[in-house]
């Protein structure tokens, strides 16, 4: 069971899993949270790398292989094992926000598919639940989420101009349309709890025990 959670900035992923762990933790599930990039020991250190733009030297194409580096080992060390013991995975982002964040900043996509390959040998989600909000509703949850937490404030891709927002936020449903078989598109902007209702429902509709 290997669920991954999609979406842009402020779509309230983390939320959302932390609910949907405790959902199948009650249900008597073993659940494994992780996240990309990172969500092993090698990946977390790539992911610092990346999100404080020390790996920008790089370029496109190299920043795109440090994603798939992190990816590697993320699944070689966390989801397969986990996957293998029977647990349930809930992932904060995967393959896809890799399809859309660098294929949105013009890294060619047959080599993107290439690095897909590679890096996810043959492990793909049973279930993608893509958060969708509005690029506007996303962006002003992250400005609130900086003035309040201790995260620091945005990272260097929170940052961005709105209309790039925009373009990934179409990337991501123009990907659910493409492969809907695994895809459940989830209306972020409803309230908390709708949206935990909503996740749920997809959730048992795949897996329905
Ligand atoms: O909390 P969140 O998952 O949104 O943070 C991860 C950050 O890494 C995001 O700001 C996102 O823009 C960035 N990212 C990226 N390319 C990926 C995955 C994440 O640029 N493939």
């Amino acid at each position: 069971h290997f669920i991954t959670f999609e979406g842009g900035e402020g779509a309230g992923k983390s939320t959302q899993i932390a609910r949907l762990k405790s959902f199948l933790e009650s249900r008597g599930k073993t659940v494994v949270v992780t996240r990309e990039p990172g969500g092993s020991p090698g990946a977390e250190k790539i992911r610092q790398l990346l999100l404080s733009g020390e790996a920008r030297d790089l370029g496109p194409r190299g920043e795109a292989m440090l994603f798939a580096a992190a990816r590697a080992d993320h699944v070689d060390t966390t989801i397969k094992p986990a996957l293998t013991r029977g647990d349930w995975v809930l992932c904060d982002r995967y393959a896809d926000s890799t399809r859309v964040y660098q294929g949105e900043a013009g890294v060619d996509g047959a080599y993107l598919k290439l690095l897909e390959t590679a890096a996810v040998a043959g492990v793909y989600p049973d279930l993608t639940l893509l958060i969708d909000v509005p690029a506007e509703i996303g962006l002003s949850r992250v400005a609130v989420r900086s003035k309040t937490d201790d995260s620091g404030g945005p990272d260097r891709f929170e940052g961005e101009a709105m209309k790039v927002h925009q373009r990934r936020r179409k990337m991501f449903l123009e990907l659910a349309r493409e492969e809907a078989h695994r895809f459940a598109v989830i209306d972020g902007s409803k309230d908390l709890d709708q949206v935990e209702g909503a996740i749920q429902e997809a959730v048992l509709e795949t897996f329905p025990e």
